[in-house]
């Protein structure tokens, strides 16, 4: 049997980054950056206003107050867009709303709450200091500072100040598109009727969803019957497309209905293989395709070794393909609030809630590998070291979160 690290590590090193391509803004959300990004001209782009309100010579308005209001007159109205030039002379003023270009002349903006909103003339209560309401061009990046490291996965925000600064193309690796295969004659969609004998195919509806929250597009193939023929001509035609692929079913031990390992064995690439852990054994790895070649993990059916799976080895890989550092960081450390007991020579990872606070973790019941209403209701994976058998309530152990 394989250990998770070594057989992690296999993955990872034969993984290849997507290579960097340019996309347009539209569609860069959840890609990932291939280059750092570093502002053209500074943000903002020039001096503007922070208030809607009247720019000043702040010295003209520094005697204010309620009991002797400055009146100035008003010589123009600039808006947030206006690129006409209206400079502020001394003793006068420009009426301003919030993102307009400020006046030459002008050093403060007093806020129209501090006024009588006057049009042609207007009387002010109140004084305001040197560069009051003003927001200084590249007050929030400077040219060529850097506004997002290499790495970085575009979400809103970052989305948001590559706009901000001018991009409408981004160099990026883009989400990995993955398909989802799942195999058995047993399997039924949701929603249609069954008869006894046969299951609803869960998992590539799950698997689907893990790989989305992981970063990736999806898609999911029909559910395939145990027929080897049928079952590689599927993976391959999806490796075409695809940037990773995932099955499930067919991989268990030595059975004649191994579908999965019968089609694959023949191409040579893909390694089947026992790794220690539980749930989740039987694992098939490898690359198929043309040159790079296209990642496919065989994952065991039962739902919940299924999702483990995926966990510890699909979500790193889906990772890497961007380009990023395959693991996430460590784990957390928490107390068991309830004994368990896990086999000798296998990591378990074990369903468990985790405090809000991660102060404890409570072991839930129903721990075998179909069981999947119990994988529903938790947030955490408890890990058992291999040589370790049993553990009573308030040991530390690693917790995985499942988020
Ligand atoms: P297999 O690895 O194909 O031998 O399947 C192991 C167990 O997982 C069996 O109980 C299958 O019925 C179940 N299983 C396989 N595929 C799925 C699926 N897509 N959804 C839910 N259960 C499945
Ligand atoms: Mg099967």
């Amino acid at each position: 049997m394989q250990s998770v690290d070594s057989y992690l590590s296999e993955i990872i090193a034969a993984i290849a980054p997507l290579p960097p391509e340019d996309l347009p803004l539209t569609e860069a959300e959840g890609a990932v950056l291939a280059a750092d990004t570093t502002a053209d001209w500074p943000l903002p782009g020039f001096d503007n206003s922070a208030m809607d309100g009247y720019a000043v010579r702040a010295a003209d308005v520094a005697g204010a107050s309620a009991e002797h209001p400055v009146t100035l007159p008003v010589d123009a109205d600039v808006a947030a867009g206006d690129t006409a030039e209206h400079a502020v002379a001394p003793g006068r003023c420009v009426k301003i709303m919030t993102g307009a270009l400020l006046p030459p002349g002008a050093d403060a903006v007093i806020p129209v709450e501090w006024t009588d909103d006057g049009r042609e003339t207007v009387v002010i209560s109140r004084p305001a200091g040197r560069g009051h309401a003003i927001r200084r061009a590249g007050d929030d990046a400077k040219p060529g500072g850097l506004l997002l490291p290499a790495g970085t996965r575009l979400g809103p925000a970052q989305i948001g100040v590559l706009a901000a600064a001018g991009r409408g193309v981004v160099r990026v690796r883009r989400r990995p598109r993955v398909t989802v295969i799942s195999t058995g004659n047993e399997l039924a969609e949701p929603g249609s009727p069954l008869v006894p004998g046969r299951i609803w195919d869960s998992n590539s509806y799950m698997l689907a969803a893990a790989a989305r929250q992981a970063g990736c597009e999806t898609t999911r193939q029909a559910t395939l019957r145990d027929e080897p023929a049928a079952v590689l001509a599927a993976i391959e035609h999806a490796a075409a497309a695809a940037d990773l692929i995932m099955t499930s079913g067919g991989v268990s031990m030595g059975g004649e209905h191994d579908v999965v390992k019968a089609a694959l064995t023949k191409l040579g690439t893909v390694g089947f293989r026992k790794v220690a852990m539980q749930p989740g054994m039987p694992q098939g790895f490898g690359l198929i395709g043309g040159e790079p070649g296209t990642p496919i993990f065989t994952l065991p059916g039962n739902p919940v070794s299924a999702f483990v799976s995926f966990w510890l080895f699909v979500r790193p890989a889906a990772r890497a393909r961007q380009g990023l550092q395959a693991q996430r960081g460590p784990a957390r450390r928490s107390r068991l609030a309830g004994p368990v007991i896990s086999p000798d020579g296998k990591r378990s990872f074990l369903r468990a809630i985790l405090d809000a606070d991660a102060a404890a973790v409570t072991p839930l019941t129903g721990q075998n590998s179909h069981q999947i209403a119990s994988l529903a209701r938790a947030n955490a994976l408890i890990v058992i070291p291999e040589p370790v058998t049993s553990l009573p309530a308030g040991d530390l152990v690693d917790v995985l979160e499942l988020s």
